[in-house]
């Protein structure tokens, strides 16, 4: 798990800080109020502008009028796109959140979901820039990093059709689970994924894990050669646009091995427990039925692609079946 979670007093206050870390190193420091005169009952910006927090270091916190001690909220932030961003907001009381810029100019506000909001805002390409999230009650600092390499890293990055990786990126931090490469985070939450299906008698293996952009590239011309470019598009991803290049997706199968890499495997005792828990371990099935035209893929019971289980605790809740969706990007039927 990357997503790091804990509570530390600062100038008499017991506060809580969310640190996104990737490839080791903190990129997203989510902590601390505004001053009391920069906001409002409701948590609306005056135009108090925070400096920005040095990278791996905590801000600058100060006490903020109308607060209600505890009523901060947790978070988690990372960038999904080259020019978005999400954050997810829990531990909310209030009906609302929202984001602003630094200077107090409104990018998103969504409702509270069982104390959880998730906001996407439009970020700069290729740089940090600094973001208050306020819940009504409080106003919290926050960072968003999309240099490349903390975009490439970021947990929540999408690859899609429309959203490719670069030749080069291999992910930071690759280490072996059951013989298949991917990020530790993916190890982790695998492992835990299938300890809990043995113990539901279940068995689980994997298929496929980490797959370089070479590979990706050889499967798809060996399809190419077979079938044509466009039916061979149906089969394999164009190189640099599969979720397996992240690290983060893994093709999950049962030990006996029916179904695998089928869409039975999905009314199959083991596909239904994957498809009823993996969100319980920071996974969500990737490519669900009738999501063709968004994701541009088939169903795919065996694909799970891991979020953190915050995130897929959130998408599993709010009973989405789509990230792109989820995030509030575009459709991404097919390549461009
Ligand atoms: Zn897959």
């Amino acid at each position: 798990m990357s997503d790091n979670h804990g509570s530390l007093p600062l100038n008499g206050v017991s506060r809580r800080t969310a640190i996104a870390v990737v490839g080791g190193s903190a990129l997203f420091i989510a902590a601390g109020r505004v001053a009391g005169r920069a906001t409002d009952a409701a948590g609306r910006g005056t135009g108090h502008r925070s400096a920005m927090p040095a990278p791996g270091s905590t801000h600058k916190v100060e006490p903020v009028a109308h607060a209600v001690p505890g009523s901060e909220a947790r978070l988690t932030v990372f960038p999904v796109t080259t020019t978005r961003a999400a954050v997810l907001a829990s531990g909310i009381t209030a009906p609302t959140a929202e984001v602003t810029t630094a200077s107090g100019t409104s990018l998103a506000t969504a409702q509270v979901h069982s104390g959880t909001a998730l906001l996407t805002f439009a970020v700069p390409a290729g740089s940090a820039a600094s973001y208050v999230l306020g819940n009504g009650q409080h106003r919290q600092n926050f960072t968003v990093s999309t240099t490349p390499a903390d975009f490439n890293d970021s947990l929540w990055r999408v690859c899609n059709k429309a959203i490719a990786l670069p030749s080069s990126y291999v992910p930071s931090g690759l280490t072996a689970s059951t013989g298949h490469l991917m990020r530790a985070e993916t190890a982790s939450a695998y492992e835990a994924m299938a300890d809990a299906a043995r113990s539901a008698g279940i068995t689980l293996g994997i298929t496929s894990g980490y797959r370089s952009y070479a590979d990706q590239a050889s499967t798809f011309s060996s399809w190419s050669q077979t079938l044509g470019q466009q039916d061979a598009e149906h089969e394999s991803a164009m190189a640099g646009h599969s979720e397996h290049q992240l690290g983060l997706a893994i093709d999950v199968q049962q030990a006996s091995g029916v179904c695998t890499l089928n869409t039975c495997f999905g009314s199959t005792t083991a596909g239904e427990w994957v498809a009823a828990n993996a969100h319980r371990f920071g996974f969500i099935v990737r490519y669900q039925p009738g999501r063709q035209n968004i994701t541009g893929y088939d169903y795919e019971p065996w694909h799970v692609r891991y979020l953190g289980t915050e995130l897929a605790a959130d998408y599993q809740a709010r009973g989405f079946h789509c990230l792109e969706t989820y995030f509030g990007l575009p459709a991404a039927p097919d390549y461009i």
